[in-house]
């Protein structure tokens, strides 16, 4: 077992990190406000990071799980805005797979360069107000006429949509055939029929834009269809199994960055008379904080090597999916203890991660969904 790092890879997570670390511009007022960094995603489509996750003919440079982990990691240490990390996790996690999974060349070679170009965003349209955690109870349809698919229903709680250009559509074919029903449709928004609205204000990630996708009788043609009629719960689960592994890698970069923080707090902040870190009730906190990270990146790098030997990783994914989602929650909890009144005004930028560390307990199937599946695969 080798636990190392190539030269290569440790030198391009020092390169990411040192990226990464010029972005976050303005975030205290981009939170409050809730404003997208599009300047940050063109200097990210720039930097070619996008290139490592899409495979060499299509211009990429098709690193291997290890390393897209390895840059994600770095990325997230360095950028403190949870909401750009979230927006790059899901393209890379949730648009790019399906589509070069069952995407037909004409479907990759279009929408593949305008994706890594930086100036195209795409959504992931799974959840309806009515199937979130059960998502093969959703109801939007696409019936097969003589000129194409008519597509109705409305997406709901979806990341990029209040500005996507490109939907990747969950919708049944079927509705009487179950998860055999589901088919995967790549939609422009730019058709009669489609609109996008935003959320209101949310708890935390505020500076990815989130809202709702409708469609009402959008036509479009069956080339628009992504992989056969019927495989789109297959596909979902592919798909899902990317995005459990690797969405939150970003996270275990930012765990990294919040120890440093609280380490160097605890060491400076006197109260008694001596460091606060001196209290045991503090260094249980940084070791707690310490054990977390830890926990998460042996879970992930585990995942990402699983990956990289062809190994299927549905148990992993989720365990990773929860234990990063969950200690994230839990090291930001306690950064704000650590920091105390400071922890708490937003203006010392530490209660933010605590918001957005939130989320990350929902999106891609919640902690119960992954418990659930975890006990099935342990053989309940
Ligand atoms: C920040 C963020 C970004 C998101 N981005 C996207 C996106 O880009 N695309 C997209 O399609 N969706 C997206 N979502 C939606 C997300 O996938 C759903 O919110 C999630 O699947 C949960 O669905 P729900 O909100 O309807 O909750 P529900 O399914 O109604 O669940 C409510 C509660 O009941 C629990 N519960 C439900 N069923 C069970 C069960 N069987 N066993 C145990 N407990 C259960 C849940 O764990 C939860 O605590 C996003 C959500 C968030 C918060």
């Amino acid at each position: 077992m080798d636990f190392n790092l190539s030269k290569e890879q440790q030198e391009l997570k020092s390169k990411t990190y040192a990226f990464a670390k010029s972005l976050s511009k303005d975030l205290l007022k981009r939170d409050k406000e809730s404003v997208f960094d599009s300047d940050a995603w063109k200097e990210i489509a720039k930097n070619g990071l996008l290139k490592g996750f899409v495979p060499k003919n299509l211009d990429g440079f098709d690193w291997d799980a290890t390393t897209r982990v390895a840059a994600l990691e770095a990325f997230g240490e360095g950028c403190s805005d949870n909401g750009l990390c979230l927006a790059l996790s899901s393209l890379v996690w949730t648009i790019f797979p399906p589509i070069l999974s069952v995407g037909t060349d004409e479907q990759k070679n279009k929408y593949i360069p305008k994706l890594l170009a930086g100036d195209f965003f795409a959504a992931d349209g799974i959840t309806e107000e009515s199937a979130g955690s059960d998502a093969i109870a959703m109801k939007a349809s696409a019936s097969l006429t003589k000129d194409g698919y008519r597509l109705n229903g409305k997406k709901s709680y979806i990341g990029f949509a209040p500005i996507a250009d490109l939907v990747i559509l969950f919708a049944k074919t079927d509705p009487n055939m179950g998860a055999w029903g589901v088919s995967t449709f790549l939609v422009e928004t730019d058709i009669d029929g489609i609109t996008l609205s935003h959320n209101n204000e949310k708890m935390g990630l505020r500076t990815l834009p989130m809202g709702s996708i409708k469609f009402d009788n959008c036509l479009v043609p069956e080339s628009a269809r992504l992989g056969e009629e019927g495989v789109g719960m297959s596909l979902f689960n592919e798909s899902m199994e990317w995005e459990r592994s690797f969405i939150l890698a970003t996270q275990v970069g930012t765990m990294a960055r919040q120890l440093k923080q609280c380490v160097a707090y605890a060491k400076s902040r006197k109260q008694f008379g001596s460091a606060i870190g001196a209290n045991q009730s503090i260094s249980n906190r940084i070791a707690d904080m310490r054990t977390r990270l830890e926990t998460c990146r042996l879970l992930l790098y585990k995942t990402a090597w699983l990956k990289d030997q062809g190994k299927t990783a549905a148990l992993e994914a989720s365990m990773t999916k929860l234990t990063i989602s969950e200690a994230f929650v839990s090291s930001s909890l306690d950064a704000v203890r650590i920091h105390g009144a400071r922890g708490y005004l937003s203006e010392f930028e530490i209660e933010r991660d605590l918001r957005d560390a939130t989320g990350g307990l929902i999106y891609a199937g919640t902690s119960d969904i992954q418990r659930n599946l975890i006990a099935r695969l342990a053989g309940l």
